[in-house]
């Protein structure tokens, strides 16, 4: 059925513009950095690709850049450079590799950036966007977690837009519209609970990587699946959420909600309670942060409630998950307690997928390293990037005794 087409001053919603941007990617080649090249795809004339970054496929990220005649890839582990110059040969993309292209690479004038890389190892470049004033999707957790409020203040001191693309963020940035933080009385960040949501203790102490892998809702990479089974996920969204959303620590709550349909929740201070809700696909969110503050078509599958028939809540076990409950003290704690969390968990998970340690053990690394030093709050980047390296290095040393 059509739209009436009568106007009617303040009711009239206008037709969404077609966005026309020109946009970088950093994790091309990933389940996230993939998902927003779909959605491109189905407009391509309506963008125009700057850079298409990727670790270390290079063929894979040449073919994106030639489809989408993306001006430059890069490629960041710099012994693939030979291999995507010879992938890109007669194609006009340029070839660039390493670190510093990856900030060569955010320099660029891109209208919008998504950020996409996994782990601390994206914070460079996103901070060098947010510092050009850029309007950066936000996908990369573990690089907010890593840097906090530097983060926060790069984007603020710039004026440059954070868009949260992590679908909870996403859904209180949409249920927020543009509220005042004075308005709000809390916000639940919602979890699916994982694969191993009515495991065991014991069944989780045998967990091998291919079971924590296999998410029940969503399709995502390995380190953020790792991350959803122990529940580490929902703590490093919490402590994403403290820096996007001002709005107090003990205002920000978990809520397991196992169909993942209702991706969070806001409560305002008279009791009205704002939830967004949609089919888990990241597509969605992704699409919501590549139009804003227009919107898109996708082709995800629309929300069928009656199919769904009910919604479920539990709270959270933190006997079996412990992970949110360490990320809530480091979070209280301060000073380079996040960024110690983070890349010890980054380091554990790794561990965990190459079989050198079990599922459990992955929290008590990260335990072991955050009781082991507390470092100064970090106040520029390469405080971060030191506390990182040290937290890692301790990490590995951890594991090493373990073993
Ligand atoms: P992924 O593993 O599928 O992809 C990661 C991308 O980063 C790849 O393009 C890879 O080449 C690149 N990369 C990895 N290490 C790199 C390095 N050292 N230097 C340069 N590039 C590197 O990961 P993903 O699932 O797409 O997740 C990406 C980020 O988005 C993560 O921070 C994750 O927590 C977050 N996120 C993902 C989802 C999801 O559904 N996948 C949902 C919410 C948030
Ligand atoms: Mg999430």
């Amino acid at each position: 059925m059509s739209r009436p087409e009568t106007k009617h001053d303040g009711l009239i919603v206008p037709p969404p513009a077609t966005p026309s941007r020109s946009v970088s990617i950093f994790g091309a080649t990933g389940s996230v950095g993939t998902s927003t090249l779909d959605l491109i795809r189905l407009n391509p004339s309506a963008y125009r690709i700057v850079a298409l970054t990727a670790n270390s496929d290079a063929e894979g990220l040449a073919r994106l850049a030639r489809e989408f005649s993306a001006e430059v890839a890069v490629i960041g582990d710099p012994a693939r450079h030979d291999a995507l110059v010879a992938a890109l040969e007669g194609s006009g993309t340029r070839a660039w590799s390493g670190p510093q292209a990856l900030l060569d690479a955010a320099d660029l004038d891109a209208d919008w950036t998504m950020a996409a890389i996994v782990g601390c190892a994206g914070l460079a470049p996103i901070m060098r966007s947010l510092l050009r004033g850029r309007s950066v999707a936000l996908a990369n957790k573990e690089a907010l977690v890593s840097s906090g409020a530097l983060m926060i203040e790069a984007a603020r001191s710039s004026g440059a837009t954070l868009l949260p693309v992590d679908s909870e963020h996403n859904a209180i940035f949409q249920c927020l519209a543009g509220a005042s933080y004075d308005h709000v009385e809390s916000i639940t960040l919602t979890a699916s609970g994982g694969p191993f949501r009515t495991w065991t203790h014991d069944q989780m102490r045998a967990a091998r990587p291919d079971q924590a892998v296999a998410h029940p809702n969503w399709s995502m990479g390995a380190k953020i699946s790792v991350d959803s089974a122990t529940m580490f996920n929902k703590g490093l969204e919490l402590i994403e959420a403290h820096h996007l959303f001002p709005v107090g620590l003990d205002a920000i709550r978990i809520l397991v909600h196992p169909q993942s349909v209702i991706h969070s929740m806001v409560e305002y201070r008279d009791r009205s309670t704002l939830a967004q809700l949609g089919s888990p696909d990241m597509k969605i969110p992704i699409a919501s942060a590549l139009a804003w503050p227009q919107r898109i078509p996708t082709q995800c599958l629309p929300l069928d409630l009656a199919t769904i028939g009910q919604l479920t809540f539990e709270p959270l076990d933190d006997v079996r998950f412990p992970g949110p409950g360490i990320c809530r003290a480091a979070i209280a704690a301060g000073g380079g307690a996040p960024a110690i969390l983070n890349a010890a968990n980054e380091i554990a998970v790794a561990a965990f997928l190459a079989g050198e340690i079990g599922f459990l053990d992955i929290a008590t690394i990260v335990s072991l390293v955050l009781a082991g030093y507390s470092p100064a709050e970090p106040q520029c980047l390469q405080d971060v990037l030191a506390i990182d390296s040290e937290a890692r290095a301790c990490a590995t040393a951890a594991i090493r005794t373990r073993n």
